[in-house]
């Protein structure tokens, strides 16, 4: 699709330039000169990206409380959920890394998901709000962070990871299609 960054629609017969504008579902945007199609909005397309949010906060809970992985070494068993990282990480004088994983894997995505869940209603707000965080929201970096971990530490002990770990995951895959189903609507129109 024709659109550029500044939110410009050009159509593909006679190269006319159209400001982009909010579409309901199933209307169809179509060029001023020539009548060209220049964008469809699907049906259903707007609520897409508020169930995607939906199912991030769904899995937010168990992400931060159920047990991510166990240890295990020479009978002595060992878990841990999300809170309990950031507080060893702060307890093993990593304070900044406590912080990073707190705001960047946790606080970040939590708001991010809150935006996107009012997207629907007020689609302005929420832009503002999914741009200032999405460069702070960084689930997956935690999630490779932990796989690395795991890969390090299966040589040394036994590590099972377990439904908070998973959980976690699906919170970052529903948080990461539900900012692109966010991005792909057309703009919301500015209040004036
Ligand atoms: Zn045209």
């Amino acid at each position: 699709m024709p659109l550029s960054s500044d939110n410009m629609l050009t159509c593909r017969l006679c190269g006319q330039d159209h400001q982009a504008v909010p579409l309901s579902a199933g209307e169809t945007a179509r060029c001023v000169r020539c009548g060209a199609r220049l964008e469809t909005e699907p049906r259903g397309h707007r609520c897409t990206a508020v169930a995607f949010a939906l199912a991030g906060l769904a899995f937010a809970a168990p992400a931060a409380w159920v047990p991510f992985i166990t240890v295990e070494k020479l009978g002595n068993v060992r878990t841990g959920n999300f809170i309990d990282g950031v507080i060893q990480l702060n307890a093993h004088d990593m304070p900044f890394l406590a912080a990073w994983v707190l705001i960047c894997g946790g606080i970040a995505p939590l708001l991010l998901l809150g935006s996107l869940l009012i997207s629907r209603r007020h689609p302005l707000p929420a832009k503002r709000l999914g741009d200032a965080l999405v460069h702070w929201s960084m689930p997956e970096v935690y999630v490779l962070a932990v796989f690395v971990a795991l890969t390090r530490l299966g040589s040394i002990v036994e590590v099972e990871t377990n439904a908070g770990f998973w959980s976690y995951c699906a919170m970052s895959v529903a948080l990461l299609l539900a900012w692109r189903a966010f991005r792909l609507q057309p703009p919301p129109e500015p209040s004036a």
